[in-house]
C-alpha cells in the first residue's frame, strides 16, 4: 500500500491510526537498536495522539491531511518537549520550547510525530558519522553510511519504521541520504517552505524538506508544509500548487518533457552510477521525454564557493552557543568538523575588510546561479546522478576534501536556490543509487510530477 492509499484507508475506517502506529512501534523496537535512526522516541504520547485521531474518525469528524501517518523529525528542527540536540553535545540538554512552523502545520494536519532522528553534528556532514549519538547504519547496505546529514530520517523511512520524515538540506543533506538509502528526498525551492524553528547551518542555503518511499508521500507532505510564513522573512508568498492532485495525472507527464542532461555531472561520477542513470534516462525517453544535451562550465567552482559561504554563515550562527543560554560553549564540546568550520569561518570573516574570500565567493555564487538558471531556460528539468560515488563503510577515515566530494552535484541547487530531489534509480550490488532532478525556482511541482511519472515506469 502506498502512502496516499494508506491515508485513505485510515479515513475510510479500513485501518486505524493506532494500528498503523503500533505496527511501527514494533518495528522500531526491533530495528532501531541496530541502525540508530531515531535518537529520541515518545511512543506513549504518540499512542495517545493516534487514539484521539481514531476517536474523531469514528465520530465522523473532520481530520487533517496527515491523519494517522507516523512522522520522524530531524534533530535540528524545534519540536516542543523533544530534545533538539542537532546531534551535538553543545545542545545535549536543550529541549524544544516551541514548535517550528513546519511542525505546527504537521500537527494541525494530524500527523503523529513519534521521534527525533539522527544526523551529522549541526548538519555539517554527509555521512551521519559525526553525531554525538553515534553513527546510523544504512538499512539497505548494512555496514555502510546512510549518507547525511539527514541520515537518520532517510534510514527510518528506508527501514519502514515510519511513514514520512523531515530533513534539512543545505548542500544536499536530504538528497544525499535519500540516494544512499534508496528512498525519495525532496529539497524545495529556497523560500517555498518556512525555515522558522530550524537550527541554522548556513541560512542562505538551508531548506526543510521530506523523505518518503513514494511520490505520493512527498506530494502530501509538501501540501502540508509549503507556503508563506509571516514569521519568516525568507519565505515567498507563492501560489502553492495542490501537489497530490498534480501527481494524479502524472501518467503522461513524460510526453514532451524536456530533460536537460549536463555532461559534466556524468564526468565526475563513477561508472556504475553513470550506467544506471543513463539507463533511466533512456527509459524516460522511451516514455516520450526529449533529451537535451547541455554543458555547465563552472562545476569546479561549486564546492569551494559553497564551503566558503557555509563556513562564514555557520560561524556567525554558532556565536549564540557561548554557554550562557543553550548549555555548553560550542568550541569546548563539538567535534572536529564543526570546529574546523568555526575556525575557518572566523578567519575568513576577519579577512573580510580586504574582500579577499567571502566577497569573491558571493560573486562566484551569482555566476553559478545565472548559469544554472540559464541552462534551465531551455528545459523543464535537469536529470543526473545525485551523488557521484557509493557510500563508504562506516568508520572509514576520509580527508575533509574527500568527504566534501560527495556534495559536488547537490550543492548547485542550494547555491542557486532551485528545487531538487533524489529518487531511487537502481543499485550497484545491492547498494542504492539515486537520480537527481532539478528545476527552475518555484517549479517544485514539475519535479514532483516527474518523480511520480518515473515511479510509474517501474
Ligand atoms: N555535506 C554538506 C555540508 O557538510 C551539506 C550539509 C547539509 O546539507 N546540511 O555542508
Amino acid at each position: 500500500m502506498n502512502i496516499l492509499e494508506k491515508s485513505q484507508s485510515i479515513r475510510n475506517h479500513e485501518k486505524t491510526a493506532s494500528d498503523n502506529l503500533e505496527g511501527f512501534i514494533k518495528q522500531i523496537n526491533k530495528v532501531n537498536p541496530k541502525i540508530n535512526a531515531f535518537v529520541e522516541l515518545k511512543t506513549d504520547e504518540a499512542i495517545e495522539r493516534a487514539n484521539e485521531i481514531d476517536g474523531r474518525i469514528n465520530k465522523g469528524e473532520k481530520v487533517g491531511k496527515l491523519a494517522g501517518l507516523v512522522v520522524g523529525i530531524k534533530s535540528n528542527i524545534n519540536v516542543e518537549d523533544f530534545h533538539v540536540t542537532a546531534a551535538s553535545r553543545t545542545l545535549e540538554n536543550y529541549i524544544g520550547s516551541y514548535d517550528a512552523t513546519v511542525i505546527r502545520r504537521i500537527k494541525a494536519e494530524d500527523g503523529i510525530i513519534v521521534g527525533m532522528t539522527n544526523m551529522d553534528e549541526f548538519a555539517a556532514g554527509s555521512s551521519t558519522e559525526t553525531s554525538f549519538h553515534g553513527p546510523t547504519d544504512n538499512p539497505r547496505a548494512p555496514g555502510r553510511i546512510p549518507g547525511g546529514s539527514s541520515g537518520g530520517s532517510a534510514a527510518a523511512v528506508a527501514s519502514k519504521i515510519c511513514d514520512l520524515a523531515l530533513g534539512s538540506d543545505t548542500g544536499g543533506s536530504i538528497r544525499n541520504p535519500a540516494s544512499h538509502c534508496g528512498v525519495m528526498g525532496f529539497k524545495p525551492s529556497y523560500g517555498a517552505v518556512s525555515r522558522q524553528g530550524l537550527l541554522d547551518l548556513a541560512m542562505s542555503f538551508d531548506q526543510i524538506g521530506s523523505f518518503s518511499m513514494d511520490a505520493g508521500g512527498i506530494a502530501l507532505m509538501l501540501n502540508v508544509i509549503a507556503g508563506e510564513d509571516r514569521r519568516e522573512c525568507t519565505t515567498i508568498d507563492w501560489e502553492v500548487p495542490d501537489f497530490t492532485a498534480s501527481i494524479a495525472d502524472s501518467r503522461n507527464a513524460l510526453k514532451g518533457m524536456r530533460l536537460g542532461v549536463v555532461k559534466e555531472f556524468f564526468d565526475v561520477s563513477d561508472e556504475p552510477i553513470v550506467n544506471i542513470i543513463e539507463e533511466r534516462i533512456h527509459q524516460m525517453q522511451e516514455a516520450g521525454a526529449e533529451v537535451v544535451e547541455l554543458n555547465f562550465d563552472y562545476l569546479k567552482l561549486c564546492l569551494p564557493t559553497y564551503y566558503l559561504i557555509n563556513y562564514v554563515e555557520f560561524f556567525s550562527a554558532t556565536r549564540k552557543y557561548d554557554g550562557r543560554k543553550y548549555g555548553e560553549r560550542i568550541e569546548e564540546v563539538c567535534g572536529e568538523e564543526v570546529l574546523r568550520r568555526i575556525h575557518m569561518g572566523s578567519y575568513i570573516s576577519q579577512q573580510e575588510y580586504s574582500g579577499k574570500y567571502y566577497k569573491k565567493a558571493l560573486q562566484a555564487r551569482s555566476l553559478i546561479r545565472k548559469e544554472i538558471t540559464g541552462l534551465l531556460k531551455d528545459v523543464d528539468v535537469l536529470v543526473g546522478p545525485t551523488v557521484p560515488k557509493l557510500p563508504h563503510k562506516v568508520g572509514t577515515q576520509l580527508e575533509p576534501m574527500e568527504m566534501y566530494a560527495y556534495d559536488i552535484l547537490t550543492v548547485i541547487a542550494n547555491l542557486a536556490g532551485i528545487p531538487a530531489a533524489s529518487t531511487p534509480a537502481g543499485d550497484v550490488k545491492g547498494i542504492p543509487v539515486g537520480m537527481q532532478f532539478q528545476a527552475k525556482p518555484l517549479d517544485d511541482e514539475k519535479i514532483v510530477k516527474l518523480m511520480a511519472a518515473h515511479e510509474g515506469l517501474n
